[in-house]
């Protein structure tokens, strides 16, 4: 069975969590001034990308706390979870580690 990391909980079978799409989707700033067509983009068209992805999870049937992901689409492997409003580590380290981005643009 696939256990996935609550940031809140520690490593729990995946049965106890729900994926809630792709995550850091920022809200236009000014809704009013879009058209139709930019509004249901907005709401509607989502990335699918084949490899690393940032996910929204909610640990549904724990703790109930929604956190992001980092999931390869291929594998289904996690590559990290991390809080809300927090950065994932695969980002802290790019600014100073170029070797763990040219790993992951390889993987
Ligand atoms: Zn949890």
């Amino acid at each position: 069975m696939l256990l996935i990391a609550c940031p809140y909980c520690g490593n729990r079978p995946e049965t106890e969590f729900r994926c809630g799409g792709q995550a850091h989707i920022a809200r236009p700033s000014d809704p009013g001034s879009l058209s139709d067509e930019q509004w249901a983009e907005h709401l509607f068209v989502r990335s699918n990308p084949r490899g690393v992805h940032a996910e929204r999870w909610n640990h549904v049937h724990g703790c109930g706390r929604w956190f992001n992901a980092r999931r390869d689409t291929v594998s289904d492997r996690f590559l990290e979870t991390y809080k809300m409003g927090e950065t994932p580590q695969s980002q802290k380290s790019t600014s100073t580690d170029s070797t763990s981005t040219q790993a992951e643009a390889r993987a």
